[in-house]
């Protein structure tokens, strides 16, 4: 599932600075290719792309809507049922908006047609550990890993908030510097949190 126009772009959601060039475990099966999905609805998209908004623009140069859901079932059965399983399981999702994407340019075999000029959102899938990439993807492994390193990294950012507040002297001000109040701290922890919420970073 693509995070197009969710919490901006995939690389937003990785601190801006995106992530470099993946690791090749793809096992070149494409159905990432044949399933895609994206969180916001078709005709979200197509009003993205009528205000030019580049990414969007990109998916729907390379990716074509099935005619209905049980058409995408055919082609990756697995990925459709488990993308209907997360959507379902969401309050922020509706089932009626969610569409499902074949590319125009993946090969009877598999392949990328496109592979030197492939858009981002395909040189950067998947995007981060809860991107749902179909079961028994190359990559689940990786993804298993980068949901720890994120959850680590989120928890090490609750304990310093939560150690800074102990040792300030009144309870209001942060104990290194003295400009900054707790309030600021607590907003910006709040605000590096928000991207993870979906993802359950509250309970982490
Ligand atoms: S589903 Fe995974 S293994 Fe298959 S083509 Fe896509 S990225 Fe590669
Ligand atoms: S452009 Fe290539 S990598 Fe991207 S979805 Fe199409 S076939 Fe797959």
């Amino acid at each position: 599932m693509y995070d197009l126009n969710y919490y901006g772009t995939d690389s937003d959601l990785l601190g801006g600075e995106g992530q470099g060039p993946l690791p090749d475990f793809c096992h070149k099966c494409g159905r990432c290719c044949r399933s895609a999905t994206t969180y916001s609805s078709y005709t979200k998209l197509q009003e993205m792309v009528a205000n030019g908004d580049k990414e969007a623009v990109d998916f729907l140069e390379i990716f074509e809507p099935y005619e209905s859901i049980e058409a995408a079932r055919e082609a990756v059965p697995d990925q459709v049922e488990q993308v209907l399983n997360i959507v379902a399981s969401r309050d922020d999702m509706k089932l009626e908006d969610v569409t499902f994407y074949h590319c125009r340019f993946v090969t009877a075999e598999g392949l990328c047609g496109i592979y030197e000029r492939r858009p981002r959102c395909c040189r950067e899938a998947p995007a981060h550990g809860w991107s749902a990439m179909p079961p028994g993807c190359g990559f689940e492994g990786w993804q298993f890993e980068q949901r720890e390193n994120q959850k680590r990294m989120i928890r090490d950012m609750k304990r310093s908030a939560y150690v800074l507040e102990q040792m300030s002297p009144d309870g209001k001000t942060h104990p290194l510097r003295p400009e900054t109040t707790l309030d600021d701290l607590r907003a910006l922890v709040a605000e590096k949190l928000k991207p993870w919420k979906m993802f359950g970073s509250d309970h982490w």
